[in-house]
């Protein structure tokens, strides 16, 4: 059993385009131990978004390699390899929307069923994780009865609530005020030393800065430092 979360490996990721190739991200190495809490900075554009798409393996590197938890999942099928996402990553990302007609509740229940979580366990988990982003009032609303930001909570307890093992979260706090943002990082940071989940959250807010063990700078679809 490996001791690293992340492993990648001079990773590359080439979109062609008919101005010219667009290399979002050029070797890329980096590790990220079990139990750590990672942030990937960088401006708008700098390749954060394609890096986490990658690590989580909804689009593949058009070079290198990269190692989740010691498996390289681009040598699964794709049948496979959702299985395995499903049971091993949280998202919290933003083109996974919450489902409209489904209520908070049933939205996290979706996902700790998917999670595989015993049935047991599943209402206390999903109770926990809206509680653990003051939510738990609006357990029964359906997305369209909240604010952008709530609806931005709910996204991320529903990335806990099957207390994966990996959870990547692209730009989780984007709709937070800064009160809300300080609130969110700290439940963050309490949940991967309480349960040694592993985080990687891409942001361009510093006050992420504060609540994480590391920061990993993109500039240019480059590693600038934190590696
Ligand atoms: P970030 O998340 O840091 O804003 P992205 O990973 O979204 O950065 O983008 C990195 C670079 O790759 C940008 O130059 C962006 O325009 C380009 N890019 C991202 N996705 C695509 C795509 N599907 N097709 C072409 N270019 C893309
Ligand atoms: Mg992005």
């Amino acid at each position: 059993m490996t001791d690293l979360a992340i492993a990648a490996q001079d990773v590359g990721r080439v979109y062609p385009s008919d101005s010219g190739d667009v290399h979002a991200l050029r070797d890329v190495s980096f590790a990220v131990e079990r139990g750590r809490f990672v942030a990937l900075r960088g401006r708008s554009g700098s390749g954060k978004t394609t890096l986490l798409n990658c690590v989580g393996g909804l689009d593949k590197p058009s070079s290198g390699r990269i190692w989740i938890q010691g498996m390289d999942i681009a040598t699964l099928d794709e049948a496979e390899r959702t299985r395995w996402r499903r049971e091993n990553i949280g998202f919290v990302f933003q083109q996974m929307g919450l489902l409209p007609s489904f209520s908070a509740y049933e939205n996290l229940d979706l996902m700790a069923r998917l999670g595989g979580l015993p049935r047991s366990e599943r209402r206390d988990r999903i109770l926990e994780s809206l509680e653990m982003v003051d939510l738990l009032d609006y357990y029964d609303h359906r997305p369209y009865e909240m604010s952008g930001g709530q609806q931005q909570r709910i996204a991320i307890a529903r990335g806990l609530v099957a207390e994966p093992d990996l959870i990547l979260a692209d730009e989780p706090t984007s709709e937070l005020d800064s009160e809300t943002t300080h609130k969110i990082m700290a439940v963050l940071n309490n949940f991967v030393s309480k349960k040694g989940t592993s985080i990687l959250l891409s942001s361009h807010d510093p006050i992420v800065d504060e609540y994480v063990d590391r920061v990993i700078t993109l500039v240019d679809g480059q590693i600038a430092d934190g590696s």
